[in-house]
């Protein structure tokens, strides 16, 4: 028997583990996925938890639910891969697994003690991310006694999964404090290492013009050196200082710390993937997927369905010894919420940035592109069913999957 051993039973483990268990002789291969939590967060549903449209329990289900029953499910903390010898150590009694391919899975997570003075005093109290369940339930808890003052949040440098998030969020705080009467009340402040809203020109400017339409100052190319918790400033290199009550922060995203241990990582313990392939740079036998990759698409659940299907092509291309197929186009496509009940959507790939125009989708689309419409904060909400039902089963979604010019307005 030959073992496929895959780290991680997040978005890209568990979407993986269902494709390969349907994919590969059980009569040949051992399936082995290893992860150190029970608990399978849909991560998407933190950015409503804050503001009461989403209850902690609504983004919670149990990973083995969703893990076929061929495949052998192991609670461990992952210590270490060596590439070398083909096994992976596991903290749980020091047990070694030995592999003949590897699928990498293990995302990335926040790193708060990467920013000077970030997570000292203020930490949860008065300065929160929603990037993990803990931080957003936290800020939930703080915003319901929360009757205005100044409002900064922070993005520390890219690049960060679901890069769209900290601006849906600013656009719902918006949304959410003008519902509760104390809007005026507020000053927003976003504050971001980038030189515009976002990355790309159009979507930027768009993006842009939509935060000072909503009255939230856009604080451009802060570069952040640290926080001060007892003074409730956070600073830039250039000398900015900005004065906050509430600062809500995406800090420094940052691969597993074992990847780095291993002699796998980039300088941020991302894995060096081939950009079109997702094979890694180094190993021939090892595979990465999601936001574990260093590649330059967007650290996104829906870029890892898009990446899955390449990868599970050329995975059994290379059992059977086949020349391995550039077919991962960076494909990214994103729901952005906007508030009032509307929505927004990008789609785009590693050439082609976010253009106007309209989505085509049978049956329930079209959905406009870059431009607020009700449809497309359907789309969002709707995109937690499909996660559920379609993407952790393994099963194809009615997209393509490389991305289209149909409908799109160069
Ligand atoms: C606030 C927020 C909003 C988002 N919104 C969207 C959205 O609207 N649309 C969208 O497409 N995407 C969105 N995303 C991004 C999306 O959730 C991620 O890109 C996706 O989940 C990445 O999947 P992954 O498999 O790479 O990593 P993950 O799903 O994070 O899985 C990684 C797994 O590895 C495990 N692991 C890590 N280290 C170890 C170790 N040492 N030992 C054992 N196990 C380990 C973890 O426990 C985890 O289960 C959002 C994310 C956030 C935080």
């Amino acid at each position: 028997m030959k073992t496929f051993l895959i780290l991680g039973a997040g978005t890209g483990g568990t979407m993986m583990a269902n494709k390969l268990a349907k994919k590969l002789n059980p009569d040949e291969w051992k399936i082995v996925i290893v992860d150190q939590e029970e608990t399978h967060y849909y991560q998407p549903g933190f950015l409503f938890i804050p503001f009461g449209y989403y209850k902690p329990e609504d983004v919670i289900k149990q990973k083995r639910a969703y893990i076929p029953r061929s495949v052998e499910f192991i609670l461990s903390k992952i210590e270490k891969i060596e590439p070398a010898e083909n096994r992976v150590i596991l903290a749980q009694g020091n047990r070694t697994l030995s592999y003949d391919y590897l699928l990498i899975a293990t995302g990335t997570d926040i790193h708060p003690e990467e920013i000077e003075g970030m997570n000292d005093g203020g930490w949860h109290k008065n300065i929160f991310d929603f990037y993990t369940y803990a931080g957003t339930v936290a800020l939930g808890e703080f915003f319901k006694g929360f009757n205005g003052g100044r409002l900064v949040l922070h993005v520390a440098e890219m690049p960060i999964k679901c890069p769209v998030a900290p601006l849906e969020f600013a656009f719902l705080a918006d949304y959410y404090f003008t519902q509760r009467g104390i809007r005026n009340k507020v000053e927003m402040v976003y504050a971001t290492p980038l030189s515009g809203a976002f990355t790309k020109p159009r979507s930027a400017e768009a993006l842009g013009g939509m935060l000072t339409k909503k009255g939230i100052h856009l604080e451009p190319d802060f570069d952040v050196s640290g926080v001060d918790s007892s003074r409730n400033v956070i600073s830039s290199y250039d000398g900015r200082e900005l004065n906050y009550d509430v600062l809500v922060t995406i800090p420094t995203n940052m691969g597993a710390p074992f990847i780095g241990d291993s002699g796998l990582g980039d300088d941020l313990n991302f894995v060096p993937t081939n950009k079109h392939t997702l094979q890694s740079d180094k190993w021939k036998n090892i595979w990465v997927i999601g936001d574990a990759t260093n590649v330059p698409a967007s650290k996104a659940g829906a870029v890892v369905h898009f990446e899955a299907d390449t990868l599970i092509e050329n995975i059994m291309l290379d059992i059977k010894g086949l020349p391995l197929k550039e077919s991962f186009d960076g494909h990214a496509n994103c729901f952005i919420e906007s508030g009032y009940g509307k929505g927004m959507l990008i789609d785009f790939n590693y050439e082609t940035e976010p253009l106007p125009g309209m989505f085509p989708l049978p049956i329930v689309g079209p959905f406009p592109l870059l431009k607020e419409s009700f449809i497309n904060h359907w789309g969002k909400l709707s995109f937690k069913w499909m996660y559920w039902n379609i993407l952790m089963r393994g099963l194809p979604m009615p997209f393509p999957d490389q991305m289209s010019m149909v409908g799109k307005r160069p």
